[in-house]
């Protein structure tokens, strides 16, 4: 799964460092925060001094993933996570494959030194990494975390339940629950053995996907209801939120997760996208089925975005209304390719 030449490289990178820094993406979801935890806990037990740094903070909901209340958040605290990144021997980049992925964080970042190994699964990933962990067919970032544990510990021996709950959490919540990159049995295999490490898979659905508040139920039913555009010419749905309505709605970091698939459980809708206003730019959500590349369309139409074949996203830099028009504008270019069989 992972060549020897990669481990015995890593091996010796990590012998060669006692301050490891692990980074994640922006806006980090279950996989950033399951692969980051694991990675954490693990090399911590390996006897390296770890410290962990994500861009800005997280849903609520995953702060039950042990390690997460120990990363430090640049947002907030900037000095500190610049200081912990220039104090470092080693940096390991999870679950992004640009440095752009960052967002503020990205010149400390692109300015370090230090040997860079990179655990990724989304296409395309920048050059200039002493080591790539990446492979665009694994269901998640956690998945290769646990292929890298295997190589490094056959024995398991670190494979602690912490550790088997972060990864299990990345792999569920980056498959939809094993709905979609999920067809590999290998990966099958591969929950076994976290569920025997501790991973409760009943306990853990819920925590994830079970602790809505009422708002946020009341702003899915606002959205689908009164928000949602379905165009049937071109199998698309979209979404779109204003400020104003996510305060109505009292919104809180990770309220909108997933809304975006609740236009492709349409039948006969390929493309869904949800443009949530933010301040000073529109976030955008893409999700397809079949072939339709969303990663193609958001990095050929918006600055910076990218992600998966179905399931990429982007930063509009125009207001929320003209994002809407350019994108409905943008549709009848892709008629045929939307209208495919698959
Ligand atoms: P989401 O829509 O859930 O935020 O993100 C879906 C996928 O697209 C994830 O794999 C995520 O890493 C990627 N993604 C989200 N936002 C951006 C962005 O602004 N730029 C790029 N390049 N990828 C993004
Ligand atoms: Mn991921």
């Amino acid at each position: 799964m992972i060549g020897t030449q990669d481990i015995e490289k890593f091996r010796e990178l990590l012998s060669q460092a006692k301050k490891v820094v692990l980074i994640t993406h922006l806006n980090p979801d279950g996989d950033a925060l399951g692969s980051t935890t694991a990675m954490g806990l693990f090399l911590t037990q390996m006897g390296k001094d770890i410290e962990m740094i994500i861009p800005n903070a997280f849903p609520g909901f995953l702060s039950f993933l042990s390690a997460s209340n120990r990363m430090i958040n640049a947002e907030k605290e900037r000095e500190k996570a610049v200081k912990v990144l220039d104090e470092s021997d080693l940096i390991i980049c999870l679950d992004f494959n640009t440095l752009k992925r960052v967002g503020k964080f990205e010149e400390p970042l692109r300015n370090a030194t230090q040997k860079r190994v990179l655990v990724d699964h989304h296409p395309v990933p920048d050059e200039g990494f002493e080591l790539y962990f990446h492979r665009t067919t694994a269901s998640s970032a956690s998945e290769i975390v646990f292929d890298l544990i295997v190589a490094l510990n056959p024995e398991l021996s670190y494979l602690s339940k912490e550790i088997a709950i972060a990864l299990y959490v990345g792999i569920m919540t980056d498959t939809g629950s094993f709905n979609y990159g999920a067809n590999d049995p290998d990966l099958y295999a591969k929950i076994g053995t976290l569920v025997r490490a501790g991973a409760n898979p009943e306990k853990l659905h819920t925590q994830v996907y079970s602790t809505n508040s009422e708002s946020r139920i009341r702003l899915l039913g606002y959205s689908l209801f009164n928000r949602m555009v379905v165009l049937k010419k071109y199998k698309t749905a979209y979404i779109y939120l204003t400020q104003k309505e996510l305060k109505r709605f009292h919104y809180h970091v990770g309220d909108t997760e997933g809304l975006v698939n609740y236009t492709l459980s349409i039948k006969g809708v390929n493309f869904g996208v949800l443009f949530t206003e933010r301040v000073g730019h529109v976030k955008v959500s893409l999700r397809s089925k079949g072939n339709f590349s969303v990663n193609d369309f958001a990095r050929k139409h918006f600055p910076a975005g990218g992600g998966h074949r179905n399931a990429a996203g982007a930063e509009s830099r125009m207001e929320l209304a003209d994002t809407i028009q350019m994108f409905e504008e943008l549709l009848p270019l892709y008629t045929d390719e939307l209208n495919e069989e698959f």
